[in-house]
C-alpha cells in the first residue's frame, strides 16, 4: 500500500451504491479515521443523538458516487441528472422510506434558458409515531451545471454534500424513528431557479398546512475556517434557541446569519428554502460561505474537508432531532406570518 499519506481517493474506488464491508473499512482508515481526528473545534465529542448517529462511511461514499465524473455534473434533462436520479433512489430503498402514491418521482416541466425540459423530484417519507400527521421537509437539490466543453462541473460541495446529508439523515431516522412525519426532498432544477422546490410548493405530496418546517442542505462540505451557516432565525425567531442550543456542542463552529437585509449576504431567496419562506414555512438553511471553487468544475471530491462534512451533517442530524422533539412552537408559529416579511 506505501505512504497512504499519498494515496488518492477517488469517486470510482466507491461505484456501488451500498458499499461492501472492504470499502468501509478502507474509507474509514483513510479517509474518516485522520480527518475526524484532525478537523473539529477541538471540543469533546458532543452529547446528542444526532452527533453519534451518522454512518459517515456510507455518507463519504454516497459524496464520492453522487460526485463522480460519471454523473457528468448533474444537470436538469441530462442523463447524468438520470444516473443521479438512479443512485438516490436505491438509497431511498435503503433507509425504507415511504413513497407517496406508489412513487418516488415527481416530474415537472422545467422552463429555463435555451427551452423547456424535464425536472425530477425525487420525493419519500417516514411517518412520525406521534404526530404522523405534520410534515417536517429536510431537503436539498441533487441538480448542478453538468459540462461546459469538456470541463466537467461535478458540484461535490454544491450540492452532493447536502444531497448526501439528507440520505445519511434518512438513514438515521430508520434507526431513530421521529415523532412528527419527516418528508425527504431532493430537488431537481435548483440552479436554473429553484424550479424543484417551486414546483414541490405548487404541487406538494400533503397539503401545504401539514408542512410545519422545512430544513434545507446546500453546501455543507467544507469550509476552511470550520464555520457552518445557519439562517433562518431572524425571519422566523422560533428557530433561534434550537439553533442556538446547539453551539455550545456543536462539532464545528455553527454561525447564525445571513437572512436579514437585501443583496448577496441575504440568503433567504438563494437556494430551496426560498420558496417554502415565500408559503410562509419556517425553514432553516445550512450551508457555508462561498468558496473560490463554487460553480467551478474545481468543485470536486478532492476539495471536500471529510472531517468538517461529517461534523457538519451530524450537526444538522442533533438539530433534525430537537426540532422534532420541539416542533409545538414552530407549530404555532407557523399560524403568525414571520417577523420581517
Ligand atoms: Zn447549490
Amino acid at each position: 500500500m506505501g505512504d497512504r499519506q499519498h494515496l488518492t481517493v477517488r469517486p470510482s474506488h466507491f461505484p456501488l451504491s451500498v458499499v461492501s464491508a472492504t470499502q468501509r473499512a478502507l474509507i474509514a482508515l483513510l479517509v474518516i479515521v485522520p480527518a475526524l481526528s484532525a478537523q473539529g473545534t477541538g471540543r469533546a465529542p458532543a452529547k446528542g443523538v444526532g452527533y453519534a448517529g451518522i454512518d459517515s462511511v456510507q455518507l463519504i461514499a454516497d459524496l464520492s458516487a453522487l460526485s463522480a465524473d460519471s454523473m457528468d455534473g448533474r444537470r436538469i434533462g441530462t442523463a447524468g441528472n438520470i444516473r443521479a436520479r438512479a443512485y438516490i433512489l436505491r438509497q431511498f430503498l435503503a433507509a425504507s422510506l415511504s413513497p407517496f402514491a406508489q412513487r418516488f418521482t415527481f416530474s415537472f416541466t422545467a422552463v429555463r434558458a435555451g427551452g423547456t425540459t424535464t425536472g425530477t423530484n425525487l420525493v419519500g417519507y417516514r411517518e412520525g409515531t406521534k404526530h404522523p400527521e405534520r410534515f417536517i421537509v429536510l431537503s436539498a437539490h441533487y441538480d448542478h451545471l453538468g459540462h461546459k466543453n469538456e470541463a466537467i462541473y461535478n458540484g461535490a460541495d454544491d450540492n452532493a454534500s447536502g444531497a448526501s446529508g439528507v440520505l445519511a439523515i434518512a438513514r438515521w431516522l430508520k434507526e431513530h424513528p421521529p415523532e412528527n412525519s419527516v418528508i425527504f426532498a431532493l430537488f431537481d432544477g435548483e440552479e436554473e431557479g429553484l424550479l424543484g422546490a417551486k414546483e414541490f410548493i405548487a404541487r406538494p405530496p400533503v397539503a401545504l398546512d401539514k408542512i410545519v418546517a422545512n430544513v434545507n442542505l446546500d453546501m455543507v462540505g467544507r469550509n476552511a475556517k470550520g464555520e457552518l451557516w445557519a439562517a433562518g432565525a431572524t425571519p422566523w425567531p422560533v428557530m433561534r434557541p434550537l439553533l442556538e442550543g446547539l453551539i455550545p456542542t456543536a462539532p464545528v463552529t455553527l454561525k447564525l446569519g445571513h437572512d436579514t437585509g437585501t443583496g448577496q449576504d441575504n440568503w433567504t431567496q438563494q437556494s430551496d428554502q426560498g420558496p417554502f419562506h415565500t408559503a410562509r414555512i419556517p425553514w432553516v438553511y445550512f450551508g457555508v460561505e462561498d468558496h473560490p471553487d463554487y460553480h467551478q468544475p474545481s468543485d470536486t471530491f478532492a476539495k471536500i474537508a471529510p472531517g468538517f462534512f461529517v461534523h457538519s451533517v451530524r450537526t444538522i442530524a442533533e438539530f433534525v432531532h430537537r426540532l422534532d422533539e420541539g416542533l409545538e412552537p414552530v407549530v404555532s408559529a407557523k399560524t403568525r406570518s414571520p417577523a420581517g416579511k
